[in-house]
């Protein structure tokens, strides 16, 4: 490296450093209420922020500082209130803070690369080489990692800085001495660590229950595998953090509604208030609410009675009903809850009750639902959510004449991969390509398991040209993996197929394209992406 990059590397560290302590504070708030020293730790910490991207020259978190310091304002201007767009706003300029250094390709192949925001991964594994594997093994889909040869090694790191998440082995540094290890440094903890555990050998319930109380939230056993912890590490970190919760607030009482607005927005909860029950369901579906605050007397309907038509769709089976209401006869509460509710909350009811119900609720029906649209191999949408996420977007991109593109991803010569490796090989090679879309996507990109080997990504926003152009540079990086195996290493392509939406077409149309421009690109010798162009017909 020449001093000039490294002089650049150093810089860009600087600015990594301002730009956790955003992070960190807005974390905080993802806990909490929010109030003025919240308001003004951010404020600084922003201005840190800008004032260091300003002098080394790193024009995105310039650009990020520069747009959290406009909602700043804006909350300023509300009297110190946030509101739903403003949270909107901030919650995509955080994530976006998060992900700047990880959208750059691979780390080794760049110079001047900046290294992730996110914290790393702390792994303690009794076998140190395993670790080490491990390490560079979360490296290839743009995690920080590190491995540890020995508890005081471990301690020495932790003193310095918390860990997004700890892989321990039960035996680290000796048969037991992990599980104690980790109990011990998560009491001295006010925040506790996301803990995996890890066992070489089968455990025994005893040991699991100790695993448990100690705070781990998973316990792999046998071989550890990266791509099946990774994806756990996601679930707890990050895809956890920056999406705020949606709530939809369906009250007659315009002043009751905007009370459980503020309360809920301070905490940034974003919310939408109906006064008319009748317009529920639509509501429902552009709004898309993880969570639903109904009022139990209504002068059109009953809130039981909108409760039970809600419930009637197969989409909103799962969205938690509260109810909120003055009712405080006990008997009466009950029938309400058998009514589809969920939860009943007495009005006048304090602030904190209301977001820690509010919170708890909405995370569940989040992990809940997780489990329910998405295919267990991947952790992707499965086929039916892949298709019913593009029927959505393809009527946002319609109604704001916006672009979006459909594609379809098949692995090349999959069966040979089965056949020559065996049928967990061939697992491995579709986990780990969902994993690689995962990390190389935006956010607002939905990417589903269509099939067996085959993937499907919905991206809205995207021309075709710039569809083509993402999703070939994903192509060929994919092709540089080497995964170990016997007796020779073994790499795999897929080929692409992608169409855009364009007026008129339906999305059943739109998916035939791309499976036709697929087709394509598999006859035209594999490992290719190829755009729908209508003269093909
Ligand atoms: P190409 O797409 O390049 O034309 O060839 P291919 O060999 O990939 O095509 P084909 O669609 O005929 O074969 C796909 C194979 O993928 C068949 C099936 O056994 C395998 N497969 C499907 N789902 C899974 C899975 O979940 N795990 C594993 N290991 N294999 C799977
Ligand atoms: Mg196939
Ligand atoms: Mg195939």
């Amino acid at each position: 490296m020449s001093d000039q990059e490294e002089l650049k590397q150093h810089f860009a560290q600087r600015v990594i450093h301002q730009a956790r302590e955003v992070l960190e504070v807005w974390q905080q708030l993802q806990r909490s209420e929010w109030n003025d020293s919240y308001r003004s730790a951010l404020a600084d910490a922003n201005q840190r922020l800008r004032r260091f991207a300003e002098r080394f020259e790193q024009a995105e978190h310039r650009q990020l500082a520069l747009g959290i310091d406009d909602c700043l304002g804006d909350i300023n201007d509300n009297r110190g209130r946030l509101s739903s767009d403003t949270i909107a706003t901030l919650s995509q300029l955080i994530y976006r803070l998060a992900r700047t250094g990880l959208r750059h390709g691979d780390p080794r192949g760049q110079s001047g690369y900046v290294p992730p925001l996110s914290k790393p991964v702390y792994i303690a594994l009794e076998d140190h080489e395993r670790a080490n594997h491990v390490v560079r093994q979360l490296e290839f889909f743009s995690m920080t990692a590190r491995a540890f040869a020995s508890d005081s090694e471990f301690r020495a790191a932790m003193h310095e800085r918390h860990p997004a998440a700890l892989v321990m082995d039960v035996d680290f540094n000796g048969a037991g001495a992990g599980l104690k290890l980790a109990e011990s440094i998560q009491q001295g903890l006010e925040e506790k660590l996301p803990l995996i555990f890890f066992s070489h050998q089968e455990t025994d319930t005893p040991m699991r229950l100790a695993a448990v109380r100690a705070g781990g939230l998973e316990f792999f056993t046998g071989a550890i595998d990266a791509s099946s912890l990774l994806e756990k590490i996601e679930i707890f970190t990050r895809t956890a953090h920056y999406e705020p919760f949606r709530v939809l607030i369906i009250d007659d009482s315009r002043a009751q509604a905007t009370h459980t607005e503020r309360v809920l927005n301070n905490a940034g909860i974003i919310t939408q208030t109906l006064n008319e029950p009748i317009q529920a369901i639509t509501y429902l579906a552009e709004f898309q609410p993880d969570l639903i605050i109904l009022d139990m007397y209504m002068p059109d309907c009953m809130g039981t009675e909108l409760a039970k038509v809600i419930r009637q769709h197969e989409r909103y089976v799962s969205v938690p009903i509260i109810y909120l209401s003055a009712e405080d006869d006990l008997d009466k509460q009950l029938d309400a809850m058998n009514e589809g509710g969920d939860d009943f909350l007495t009005k006048p009811i304090k602030p904190s009750h209301l977001i820690a119900t509010v919170r708890t609720r909405a995370e569940r029906a989040r992990s809940l639902k997780a489990r329910i649209v998405r295919d267990s191999l991947t952790g992707l949408y499965n086929h039916t959510h892949s298709l019913q996420l593009l029927e959505d977007a393809s009527s946002r991109a319609r109604r704001d004449g916006r672009p979006l593109c459909f594609a379809m991803i098949d692995i090349d010569h999959f069966k040979k991969v089965n056949d020559t490796y065996g049928h967990p090989m061939g697992d491995r090679v579709i986990k780990s390509l969902a994993l690689f879309l995962k990390q190389r996507l935006r956010k607002t990109d939905h990417i589903g398991r269509y099939g067996g080997e085959e993937f499907a990504v919905v991206l809205p926003d995207t021309d075709l040209q710039n569809a083509v152009k993402v999703i070939d540079e994903i192509r060929k990086r994919f092709a540089e993996i080497h995964y170990p195996a016997q007796p020779v290493d073994l790499s795999c392509t897929f080929s692409c197929g992608i169409a855009q939406l364009l007026p008129d077409i339906s999305t059943k149309l739109l998916t035939q394209q791309a499976d036709e421009a697929l087709y394509l690109a598999k006859n035209g010798g594999r490992n290719q992406v190829a755009g729908f162009a209508p003269s093909h017909k």
